[in-house]
């Protein structure tokens, strides 16, 4: 089953209006490839503007969160069913920023999942293991009972891609290994698969730590890493680089 190449640029609560406008001219003007899907998440007050100045057909533009109520008195949250009355396809949920810092459970990014599937959007579901899980030996573990609440409420997986981001290589520079990431890029796969059958050879599988122009050539040739979430190096022209990895 072939899947379509995807990389994300998540840029956190970064950018001003001159550095947002300067990467979005920056992928405007670049020969991107035609085969690969780019979603670019700018900080909320960005994310209209951002997509209106976008003039590239293989870019689209992401929140970075939203709640699992459509409207109604919750002072501060992003309405879902909002972003998609305003043309925004995707959203991010389960960051490991927003479950650690921001102390989100694995039911409430699995309800806010749900929501947003069932307003319309598209949904970029990060998981990933902690240093210290890592160092316990609980990465698989900890990847399925982040995926189990998901599966709980959301049977048709077609509009979730999902993000393997382990925590101790998001921002530090030390990126997994293409090898490891390929196999548990796989255990995922497989776990997927035991839960909604052939459906999960068709969902894509990105990886997301400290990806840059330079190592993102490394994970070519891994058959179930589809793609890539990057966030630092999505606010440097290398962003563009690792678009054109896979050619
Ligand atoms: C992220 O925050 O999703 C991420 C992968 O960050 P970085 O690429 O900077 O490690």
């Amino acid at each position: 089953m072939a899947r379509q190449f995807f990389v994300g640029g998540n840029f956190k609560m970064n950018g001003s209006k001159d550095s947002i406008q300067s990467i979005v001219q920056n992928l405007n003007s670049a020969s991107l490839p035609s085969n690969v899907q780019v979603v670019i998440a700018p900080p909320a007050p960005y994310l209209f503007w951002a997509a209106e100045h976008n003039k590239q057909p293989t870019v689209e533009v992401a929140a970075q969160n939203c709640y699992d109520k459509a409207s109604g008195a919750y002072t501060g949250e992003v309405s879902a069913v909002a972003l998609k009355d305003l043309g925004i396809p995707w959203v991010i949920l389960g960051h490991s920023e927003r479950r650690i810092i921001f102390k989100e459970s694995d039911e409430l990014i699995a309800s806010k999942t749900k929501f947003a599937l069932d307003s319309g959007l598209k949904v970029i579901l990060c998981i990933g293991e902690t240093l210290e899980e890592k160092k316990a030996g609980k990465t698989v573990e900890v990847c399925k009972r982040q995926l189990q609440a998901v599966l709980d409420v959301v049977s048709d997986w077609s509009n979730i891609v999902i993000a393997y981001e382990p925590v101790w290589a998001i921002g530090t520079g030390l990126a997994a290994t293409a090898d490891d990431a390929q196999e548990i890029h796989k255990d995922i796969r497989n776990f997927l698969s035991t839960a909604i059958g052939s459906q999960a050879e068709s969902v894509r599988i990105l990886y997301g730590g400290s990806v840059s122009g330079k190592n993102a050539k490394d994970f070519r040739g891994k058959d179930d890493v589809d793609g890539f979430l990057v966030g630092g190096a999505s606010l440097k022209p290398e962003f563009v680089d690792i678009i054109k990895s896979r050619e």
